[in-house]
């Protein structure tokens, strides 16, 4: 037997010489063996294990013509087992068990060579009826993978981004349609080489491999935003994603890619326009500030309470409008991938001081306690002043922003390896979790009673992640509704 090294048989017969005689001759090859008297017992056995029954040596001569009703209940069942009948002369009832669905008859009265020339065929038959159904199978598997493979190609084909997919090592196993028109590629150029090697697509081997190594953090100019990418006369949006496999290890990547060129024309002359009004508002809005300054302050004569109070409120819209016009420059600075505009050597605590000096008048009017901590032996970082100044002005002015009257503010700037950690605490209204992974997002702002009132673009947050993500730095926040929030940020000694 090639199937299986033996096979299993249920003897069936109510003539115990016979089913003894069977029972040997079986046994004697090295086959397992079943017994049964009758038809209700052989059931019993069939039921119960059904694929423990390879062959059915059965009787066509067991009371009340239950062997052929035996063969015909396993025909309906669809039964896998081979039904071998035994009969006294193998006439009439035993052509009617072998249209029923029996394969052959042995005579009662049978030499063990007859025996055995019978069941070796009937064991053959049972071989190649297996080898069948596993051929079948296999079939029938390779065209279902072979029709779902070509769905899916047909589904990525219909995509209208451009998708290149590696392996682990940044080798190209797929692109789609549209991958192959951005690029002009063929199968022969690219598939099975790495990104890095192929001329057309080496400028966004970086994408690949930091999506390899699952440096998700790392692809994303600022929070929510995918980098756009100018290659030759075409603007392209990538975003790029590992592969995982079922247990979560990385397999490859996985870069999909976006044809923003008209998009992006249209988007760069509304920003154009947007900084030049910016521009143009500036100067206006801080002689305005200035002057609102001086009268409210009673430097241009005294004041009624009333005109006091009505410019009082004035002069606060006036700072919120240069606060929204000084956001919208240094976001668009960011986008244009222009955070850092001069690197220098900088000393930061120098810089803090300033900035909690600058802020410490809105502190002392909301009544806050801010305490400015910094250590005295910290290395010599290098950076853009201008951008290190947003990122301590935003966080701050937040903290100030965000914590009720009376509160706390606690500042402190630390060594941290070669470069530096600041830190500000405050014991402000917190920031639900949920929230967390989207504050950085540009213009998101959270609206709960205690913040309604407070005024903001919720530009600030994306613009300090921006200046740190240039500075190679790293941004963290850690918040508890009603208790406070702390962010943290790193810089490394040079960007
Ligand atoms: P905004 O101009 O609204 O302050 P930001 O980008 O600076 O914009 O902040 C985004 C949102 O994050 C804010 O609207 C606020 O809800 C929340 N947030 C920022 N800093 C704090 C803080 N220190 N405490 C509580 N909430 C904060």
């Amino acid at each position: 037997m090639l199937v299986t090294p033996s096979i299993n048989v249920l003897i069936v017969d109510n003539d115990i010489t016979i089913l003894q005689r069977c029972r040997e001759l079986v046994l004697n090859e090295g086959h397992k063996v079943q017994t049964a008297e009758s038809v209700k017992e052989a059931l019993n056995i069939v039921q119960k294990h059904p694929g423990d029954v390879d062959i059915m040596l059965l009787s066509l001569e067991l009371p009340k013509w239950g062997g052929m009703s035996l063969v015909e209940t396993l025909q309906k069942a669809r039964s896998a087992i081979l039904i071998m009948t035994m009969s006294a002369n193998c006439g009439e009832e035993a052509i009617e068990a072998m249209h029923a669905g029996a394969y052959d008859c042995i005579r009662k009265s049978f030499t063990t060579e007859r025996f055995w020339t019978k069941m070796n065929r009937a064991i053959e038959a049972l071989r190649l009826r297996r080898q069948l159904e596993i051929l079948t199978e296999q079939r029938r598997g390779a065209l279902s993978r072979k029709l779902e493979a070509n769905t899916l190609m047909c589904i990525l084909n219909s995509l209208t981004y451009g998708l290149v997919v590696t392996d682990g090592h940044t080798n190209v196993v797929l692109f789609n349609e549209k991958a192959a028109r951005i690029f002009d590629l063929t199968e022969e150029q690219v598939l099975f080489r790495s990104v890095s090697d192929c001329e057309k697509l080496n400028e966004f081997s970086s994408f690949f491999e930091r999506a390899v190594k699952s440096d998700s953090s790392l692809s994303t100019l600022m929070a929510g935003e995918e980098p756009v990418v100018k290659t030759g006369a075409k603007m392209l949006r990538i975003h790029a994603d590992p592969v995982k496999n079922r247990a979560g290890a990385v397999i490859g990547a996985a870069a999909l890619f976006h044809d923003v060129t008209r998009v992006s024309t249209m988007d760069q002359l509304r920003g154009d326009f947007f900084s030049m009004v910016s521009h143009e508002l500036k100067s206006p809005l801080s002689s305005l500030l200035m002057q609102l300054s001086v009268v409210v302050d009673g430097l241009a004569g005294e004041l009624t309470t009333k005109q006091a109070d009505l410019l009082g409120k004035a002069k606060e819209k006036t700072k919120g409008m240069i606060t929204l016009v000084n956001d919208i420059l240094d976001y668009r600075r960011i986008q244009e991938g222009k955070s850092i505009q001069k690197i220098e050597r900088l000393d930061v605590a120098d810089i803090l001081n300033r900035t909690v000096e600058l802020m410490r008048l809105s502190s002392e009017e909301k009544g806050l306690n801010v305490v400015c901590d910094i250590s005295e032996k910290l290395p010599a970082v290098t950076g853009d002043r201008g951008g290190v100044e947003a990122v301590f002005v935003n966080l701050i002015s937040n903290a100030i922003k965000y914590t009720p009257k009376g509160g706390n503010v606690n500042v402190s700037l630390n060594r941290e390896g070669k470069g530096v950690r600041f830190m500000i605490t405050d014991t402000g209204v917190g920031i639900q979790s949920e929230d967390i992974d989207r504050i950085f997002e540009k213009f998101y702002r959270i609206k709960t009673e205690e913040t309604r009132s407070v005024s903001g673009t919720g530009l600030g947050l994306s613009i300090v992640k921006g200046i740190v993500d240039a500075h190679n730095g790293v941004v963290h926040v850690e918040s508890e509704v009603g208790e406070g929030t702390t962010f943290i940020v790193s810089l490394p000694a040079e960007p």
